[in-house]
């Protein structure tokens, strides 16, 4: 079975707010290890997300609390899940079915404006930053309500700077327009939207214009289909009113527009409602089937499921 990277999940807020244990199985959310595997999910950017109510004091314990659940997490896993933190990590996991986390953080929120906590992050394993969530913080504007148009802070483009002299990858998921512009026009390194769909096939905000995915790709970057419902369908809300043809006429849409190189996967597990047949991350081979279903011969379908990954952190990371 080919291996697959998916580019963000929530488990993290999952285990905190739930106390579940991801090493065993659930029926509540969508990702454990045990549903992990039988998913052939290789890794997975896992991220720490801060609610509103603990902004903006409590974002940095918070943030502590979800990479310290992770790191006990992988602790107690008796060697079958890993964090990763350099491509030779992340390509022993795709050879070996160990279970690699990478650690994102959705928003900036515990980033102190000095940076301090960037590089102590990046040394507990911070690999990947969104500058905010849908909400505006000291260096960007998410999108959303709270949305005035406005692009990124001073802060903000010396955030952009500081990741990528540290080799952590930008995900512009959840930025805004203004917001999302800055960041390709300051960037030296490719950026991604990890978990954002196609604004042309679903006109919503968090989803990316034919303009701006044509930018992603010509910095080398790619966007991560997300199989929320109501980003994959106008108006969707339950499981019932989308399918896997939606997943797939997104990835279509960007191959058609950019090319193959630049989609992949960022489901969005335990942060969204999923499909009614992909309803959780053990059901990932139906999906896989039926992209070559779909006509994706085995180069495209490996492209997509963790190639493509594989290559924009390749680039942007450091080891
Ligand atoms: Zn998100």
């Amino acid at each position: 079975m080919i291996p697959i990277i998916d580019g963000h999940t929530d488990y993290l807020l999952s285990l905190l707010e739930t106390g579940r244990d991801f090493l065993t199985e659930s029926d509540c959310g969508h990702v454990d290890l045990p549903r992990a595997r039988r998913g052939h999910l290789a890794a997975m950017f896992s991220a720490v997300f801060i609610r509103d109510a603990y902004l903006p004091d409590q974002a940095l314990l918070r943030t502590m609390r979800a990479v310290d659940r992770l790191l006990q997490t992988i602790a107690a896993s008796g060697g079958a899940m890993q964090l990763v933190t350099t491509v030779s990590e992340l390509e022993h996991c795709l050879r070996t079915g160990t279970f690699g986390a990478i650690l994102h953080f959705e928003g900036a929120e515990a980033i102190d404006p000095e940076f301090a906590v960037l590089r102590l992050a990046y040394r507990l394993g911070l690999r990947s930053l969104g500058l905010t969530w849908s909400r505006p913080n000291i260096y960007a504007e998410g999108v959303g309500p709270d949305d005035r148009g406005r692009g990124l802070t001073d802060l903000g483009r010396a955030l952009v700077r500081a990741c990528n002299e540290l080799g952590v990858l930008i995900d512009v998921s959840h930025l805004n327009d203004a917001g999302f512009w800055d960041v390709i026009e300051r960037s030296t390194q490719p950026v991604v939207a990890s978990h954002s769909n196609c604004r042309a096939l679903c006109p919503v905000p968090r989803n990316l214009t034919d303009e701006q995915i044509r930018a992603l790709a010509a910095k080398g970057g790619l966007l991560g289909i997300n199989f929320h419902v109501g980003f994959l369908r106008p108006g969707a809300e339950r499981p019932d009113e989308v399918s896997l043809g939606d997943v797939i006429a997104h990835i279509d849409h960007v191959a058609e527009l950019v090319g193959i190189d630049y989609v992949a996967f960022g489901s969005d597990f335990d942060g969204a409602t999923m499909p009614h047949d992909l309803p959780d991350a053990a059901a990932m081979p139906r999906l896989v089937e039926a992209l070559s279903r779909h006509g994706y011969d085995d180069v495209a379908v490996r492209k997509i499921c963790y190639e493509n990954w594989l290559r924009v952190l390749r680039t942007v990371w450091r080891a």
